[in-house]
């Protein structure tokens, strides 16, 4: 098992929009770097929405001497598009990428030119070779859009076989269906990382919003000790802490080769958890 002050971290926000929030974001992310985190990842709006915003705060953390991986999702998107957003993101620097489909709001059609994330890191190493890392998702609890979890296993192992290095879960509080979806993976002999990813918990509307429109399960126990907090923030947090803890130190005892956060732009809970895991 690798020693505890050398676990690999990384940590994942979104663009933020106003100049507040950038202002807001940066003092989070300096605190955050305590943790000297193996890498950095913004997301990215489908259809291009936040590509300004998500290219400018990585190359904030760029500037900052951190890793950065820019997330880049394909739905919608034309090939022309793709590869001038792979041009730009190599002549900033960066050398990793979160490679997804996205989700267009309800409404839209897709009219691109990328059907499944497969097919985006298929184009990312015909256009550039070996140039970027190329993470995926992963989705232990099964993606609430597959036909079945055997469907969603191979459309996984699409991934992997067209060139992606590793994985990033979506979150989840139930440390089984990551171990058994890591069995599965290594099964096929898929041979990759599969990083499992970290919500902390901070607010418990924010927390049903997200997990009902990503389809991550809220095991029930949790979901009604929330419910019981009402809007006792210091109650929901500090359960939160130890929920969000215990799941960390069951993934790493069970060899999880690293803990990705997906901070919110936060740093507190991300960090508190970290101390407790002694990282
Ligand atoms: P895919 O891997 O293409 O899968 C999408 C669905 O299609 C699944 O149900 C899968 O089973 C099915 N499928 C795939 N291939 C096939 C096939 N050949 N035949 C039949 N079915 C198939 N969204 C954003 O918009 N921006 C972000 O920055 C972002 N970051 C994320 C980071 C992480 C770590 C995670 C876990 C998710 C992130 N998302 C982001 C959300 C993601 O875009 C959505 O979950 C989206 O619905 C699926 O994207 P994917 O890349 O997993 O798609």
């Amino acid at each position: 098992m690798t020693d505890i002050a050398h676990f690999p971290v990384s940590i994942e926000f979104f663009p933020p929009k106003t100049p507040e929030g950038v202002e807001k974001l940066r003092r989070a992310r300096l605190q955050l770097y305590a943790l000297k985190p193996e890498f950095c990842s913004v997301t990215f709006g489908a259809g291009g929405a936040t590509q300004e915003g998500t290219f400018n705060t990585v190359r904030d953390i760029l500037a900052e001497g951190v890793n950065a991986a820019s997330h880049l999702s394909c739905i919608g998107a034309t090939r022309a598009k793709v590869s001038e957003q792979l041009a730009i993101l190599k002549t900033m620097g960066v050398k990793r990428l979160v490679a997804l489909r996205g989700d267009l709001p309800s409404g839209f059609g897709t009219g691109g030119e990328f059907q499944y994330a497969s097919d985006l890191v298929a184009f990312i190493r015909f256009e550039t070779g070996d140039d970027f890392r190329i993470e995926v998702a992963a989705y232990p609890e099964v993606h609430p859009q597959a036909r079945s979890p055997q469907s969603d296993l191979q459309a996984f192992a699409a991934k992997i076989n067209a060139g992606a290095n590793a994985a990033i879960t979506q979150y989840f509080y139930n440390a089984d269906a990551y171990f058994r979806f890591v069995e599965e993976v290594d099964a096929l002999g898929l041979n990759v990382a599969v990083v499992p990813g970290i919500m902390p918990i901070a607010s418990s509307t924010q927390l049903m919003r997200f997990s009902d429109a990503c389809g991550a399960e809220i095991p029930r126990w949790i979901r009604l000790r929330l419910q019981s907090f009402g809007d006792d923030t210091a109650s929901i947090k500090a359960f939160g802490l130890d929920v969000v803890t215990d799941l960390c130190e069951q993934l790493r005892a069970g060899g999880a080769p690293g803990l990705h956060f997906y901070s919110m732009n936060q740093s507190v809970a991300t960090l508190e958890v970290c101390h407790r895991l002694g990282l």
